[in-house]
């Protein structure tokens, strides 16, 4: 069930391995503002709504550019981390699905009691699925590479549903989909 995979630390540990490996293909790449090396910058972040975990995965993995001149701060894509929100991006994903799959067992008011998001956040994240999302350009890369069947409304359930079709294991659906989400770049 999607809601109990939110309290499995292996969810979020698979995560942080794959945001290495995202950070590390960045930092080959350079500085994108000046081609200067890329230097590890973490910072501490708390994000909510996951399990008790480590404190390395609360981490958000970031450079700062070695060039004196540029010194620019470049932040890696991230399945653990979806911008500046305090939630998980696993936790936005799976919230936001339920509400809108099962609305009638997943009321607001009880996903609020269960990840402690209040109805307001709940209702922003969905608002940003329903209007932002769509018309993005993460979604116009996405779109390409999946079906045509996959809708452009009710985003971020009919995304979910399609990875929980295509792959064995709901974790694996829900990595998928957070990879995809997080990158553009689909390997189911
Ligand atoms: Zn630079």
């Amino acid at each position: 069930m999607l809601p109990e995979l939110l309290q499995t630390t292996n969810l979020f540990h698979l995560l942080y391995r794959i945001d290495i490996d995202l950070a590390e293909q960045q930092r080959k790449g350079g500085c994108p503002f000046c081609g200067g090396a890329l230097h590890y910058s973490t910072y501490q972040r708390k994000p909510r709504g996951g399990p008790a975990l480590p404190d390395d995965l609360y981490r958000r993995l970031s450079f700062c550019c070695a060039n004196e001149k540029c010194r620019r701060r470049t932040l890696p894509a991230s399945t653990l981390f979806m911008d500046r929100r305090v939630y998980f991006r696993a936790v936005i994903l799976i919230v936001t699905t339920l509400s809108q799959t099962k609305p009638q067992k997943y009321s607001k008011n009880i996903l609020s009691r269960m990840f402690g998001a209040d109805r307001k956040t709940i209702n922003r994240w969905l608002k940003y699925f329903q209007d932002i999302f769509p018309r993005s350009k993460l979604w116009k890369a996405i779109r390409g590479r999946l079906s045509s069947t996959v809708p452009n409304h009710h985003q971020p359930g009919s995304l979910v549903e399609y990875f929980l079709l295509h792959n064995q294991s709901l974790e694996n659906a829900i990595i998928n989909c957070l990879r995809l989400l997080a990158t553009g770049l689909q390997t189911v």
